[in-house]
């Protein structure tokens, strides 16, 4: 194992992102930002979304959404959501159920290893306290939400601010595209603007006491007005953007390379194996012949791969020949 240093190579990249943290915050003069409240605040007034988990004030329905958000559009994650929370209401229900339920459950909404994890997170919010658990329910603390299985700094966002009223800023590509162009002027902030500085702007701009309506307007805004390809023409913000006059200028913000084919890939492969598992669990709760699974496939030797990878997520259980949806109870 190398062991860490720190090296005068490391500063040069560290001062230029507290840098452009500290030059992106000084644009943000308290009547600017007051500004940019009022009318991003204003604009979701007139648009909001209902979707349940932004008023339900239950941090495992906000769990549940957040997990379902990551790279999913947002139609498909209410009907995820729904089913979801019907199979499972509360987060007790999730922790008993079994393994292979739980992916059922997800069906193809997304790679099953979220469902996993959503899982495992269950598992742990049920154990008593004195056992590394918090004792039937999702934590508040920031610290506590991150430790959690498949828990990222966006979800413990999400997970405080619809699930325990407390502000945080959430952050999604939505988001680091409308902050990135609003204040910093990056027509591609995916690309262009430091994760530093984006922290600091979503930092700043963040009323107090409101993020649980200023966190949804940020991300709604970035799915609907700031879009890959802007509609600068129909834009509440566009009187403060810094990347408007780019734009206006004639500026293209060039696309984000897109992911690879999904015809032969290694996702598609994999999607094809949960789905024979799913089939399986779902006529008679049974397993498959692990030869009849790989049989079909032109590319039996990266079946067996993937296969593999899917047991050792925990996504599949492999015993005897035979192979199963989740994790192998008893019976199977
Ligand atoms: S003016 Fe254009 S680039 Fe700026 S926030 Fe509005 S839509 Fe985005």
């Amino acid at each position: 194992m190398t062991p860490r240093t720190s090296t005068p190579a490391t500063k040069p990249a560290t001062s230029d992102a507290a840098r452009a943290a500290a030059d992106a915050l000084a644009t943000l003069t308290p009547r600017r930002v007051a500004q940019i409240r009022r009318s991003l605040l204003g604009w979701y007034e007139a648009n909001e979304s209902p979707f349940p988990w932004r008023t339900a004030r239950d941090p495992y329905s906000a769990l549940v959404a957040a997990v379902a958000a990551q790279q999913t559009q947002m139609s498909r994650v209410i009907e995820i959501h729904e089913r979801w929370m019907r199979a499972f209401p509360t987060v007790g229900d999730l922790a008993r159920a079994d393994r292979a339920e739980v992916l059922r459950v997800w069906g193809r909404a997304g790679y099953p290893r979220r469902a996993v994890a959503l899982h495992e997170t269950a598992i742990r919010c049920m154990r008593p306290i004195e056992d590394g658990g918090h004792g039937g329910a999702l934590p508040r603390d920031p610290a506590a939400l991150l430790a959690l299985p498949g828990v990222g700094p966006f979800t413990a966002a999400i997970v405080r601010t619809f699930g325990w009223g407390d502000d945080a800023p959430a952050v999604d590509t939505n988001v680091v595209r409308v902050l990135g162009r609003l204040v910093c002027g990056d027509l591609q902030p995916a690309r262009e603007t430091s994760p530093a500085a984006v922290e600091a702007i979503a930092a700043r701009l963040l009323p107090r006491g409101q993020a649980a309506r200023w966190n949804p307007a940020l991300m709604d805004y970035g799915g609907r007005v700031c879009l890959p390809r802007p509609r600068c023409g129909e834009c509440a913000l566009a009187s403060t953007c810094a990347a408007r006059p780019r734009f206006a200028a004639g500026e293209v913000a060039e696309p984000v390379r897109a992911q690879g084919a999904w015809a032969g890939s290694d996702r598609q492969l994999r999607g094809a194996l949960m789905q024979a598992l799913r089939d399986a669990h779902a006529e008679d709760g049974a397993s498959v012949s692990e030869r009849t699974l790989l049989a079909g496939l032109d590319d039996v030797e990266r079946g067996r791969r993937l296969l593999a990878a899917l047991v050792a997520n925990g996504l599949a259980w492999r015993a005897r020949g035979r192979v199963g949806l989740g994790t192998r109870s008893a019976g199977k």
